[in-house]
């Protein structure tokens, strides 16, 4: 059971990023380090709803 989740960027706030993860190995918000386009460099990018 794999879900699509959106990765938000904690800098700008856009949603640059869809990945999945398994919700019964990782059951905490996912925050990964990415590059943001609209900051131009890399960020927190965060799980969102
Ligand atoms: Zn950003």
């Amino acid at each position: 059971m794999r879900e699509i989740i959106t990765l938000a960027c904690k800098v700008c706030k856009r949603r640059n990023y869809t990945t999945t993860k398994n919700k019964r190995t990782t059951p905490d918000k996912l925050e990964l380090k990415k590059y943001c386009p609209f900051d131009r460099r890399h960020t927190l990018h965060k799980e969102v709803k």
